[in-house]
């Protein structure tokens, strides 16, 4: 992309791994790399004193203008817009129950959501609904849900319901999201959408949802914050928590602004060429590793439908003398660290997501990938770790933290 200021070396300066990113954007990885309006916008506003409410007047208005929504709000993090729509759904615009909360007395605090849209971003998504005071109710079964089990969990105490749009969720059998809207509308029931990931800003509520929750450090290449988009009355909600539990979740004036620019930005964006320069990135891929005995390398589209395609490498450890996850730690711990995308690679494969690269990076990850397969194929054969191993490894190394 133009404009990208040349690599500092910061992070050999601080002692960090200097990872390439083919992961996606993962919190634990940095999430993105900020688009350079954000970056400029940020820089410029650090210094200067601004009234904070007049700066959320002019988010609202770019959200609303790139939404189609009627108003809208920057929060730290789309966890936090669920926390904090959740909120405004059960005090509305009253003073006096949003200082109360996490109290629920008094409020509607119940808050239906689909068994299999109950994931995981590194936390739980009902804990989110939970730290409003609300409480979380799972409808229908994991891979199959009826409109009339959501007919059934609506009542007078429902603040709203929570509909979760991810690759996170299971794929089939939950209620498509105009249906699940049309029939929480007909109960009053307000729907929230945590849309986190998703690079559509106006469907789901073009389809129904009252307040939509996106990411800005994800695809839009913002700074570290959340956005709530949809009806004014709610969203007016939404800021208001800014008194009460929302004061933890804070953004400064930095990710305001941060989050216009990249908005701004997304609105003028040449997505086509975007997409060439990761269709480019997966071509080269597949070419370099045909061939490799043990490894297929095919093309999948995003499961959520964004226009995003990822290369699925699939490991087959007899011929390859390695295993998926072996593979993965391996370009992990090696120079450079590539972090590849490997949430089921218990399963035999993992991806590499072109959507983060810095430029010359695909191929160092082509020629990393080759290297590690020429290697596993030279040595003795091995004895394969079971991937729970990998795990346990992984959860004992979080447990240390600091050490
Ligand atoms: C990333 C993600 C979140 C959390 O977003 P943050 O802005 O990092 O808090 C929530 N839901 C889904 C589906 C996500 O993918």
């Amino acid at each position: 992309m133009d404009g990208i200021p040349p690599r500092s070396g910061i992070r050999e300066r601080l002692g960090l791994r200097p990872i390439i990113n083919v992961s996606g954007t993962m919190t634990a990885l940095g999430a993105s790399i900020a688009v350079p309006e954000a970056i400029a916008a940020t820089t410029a506003i650090l210094p200067e004193f601004v009234e904070i409410n007049d700066l959320h007047r002019l988010a609202s208005r770019t959200i609303a203008r790139l939404t189609g929504a009627e108003a809208g709000f920057v929060t730290a993090s789309c966890a936090a817009g669920i926390t904090l729509a959740v909120a405004a759904c059960m005090t509305g615009a009253d003073l006096a129950r949003i200082e109360r909360l996490p109290n629920p007395a008094g409020m509607r605090a119940r808050v239906p959501i689909m068994l299999g849209h109950m994931v995981g971003y590194g936390a739980p998504v009902e804990q989110a609904i939970r730290l409003a005071g609300a409480t979380v109710v799972p409808f229908g079964q994991a891979t199959s849900v009826k409109p009339y089990q959501l007919e059934a969990v609506l009542d007078d105490q429902t603040a709203c319901a929570l509909y979760v749009v991810s690759h996170h969720c299971v794929g089939y059998g939950q209620l498509p999201l105009d249906e699940f809207a049309a029939i929480c509308r007909s109960r009053n029931v307000p729907v929230v959408v945590d849309a986190a990931s998703e690079y559509d800003l106006r469907g789901f509520l073009a389809a129904g949802a009252d307040l939509v929750c996106y990411s800005a450090h994800k695809f839009l290449g913002g700074p570290t914050a959340g956005i709530v988009a949809g009806r004014k009355d709610l969203v007016r909600a939404t800021f208001l928590q800014n008194m009460g539990i929302g004061r933890g979740m804070k953004v400064g004036k930095e990710s305001i602004l941060g989050t216009i620019a990249a908005l701004e930005a997304w609105e003028r964006r040449d997505h086509a060429a975007v997409r060439r320069i990761e269709q480019a990135a997966l071509d080269l891929w597949r070419e370099r590793l045909a061939g490799i005995a043990g490894l297929v390398a095919t093309i999948e589209p995003d499961p959520t439908h964004n226009p995003l395609d990822r290369l699925k490498v699939s490991i087959d450890p007899a011929p390859a003398n390695i295993t998926a996850w072996e593979l993965a730690d391996r370009l992990g711990a090696g120079s450079p660290p590539v972090i590849v995308r490997d949430h089921e690679v218990e399963h035999g494969y993992f991806y590499l997501d072109p959507c983060n690269l810095h430029p010359g990076e695909a191929s160092v990850v082509a020629e990393r990938i080759v290297a590690e397969m020429a290697t596993a194929r030279a040595r003795p054969a091995a004895n394969h770790e079971p991937a729970s191993a990998r795990r346990q490894r992984r959860s004992a190394r979080l447990l240390a933290w600091p050490d």
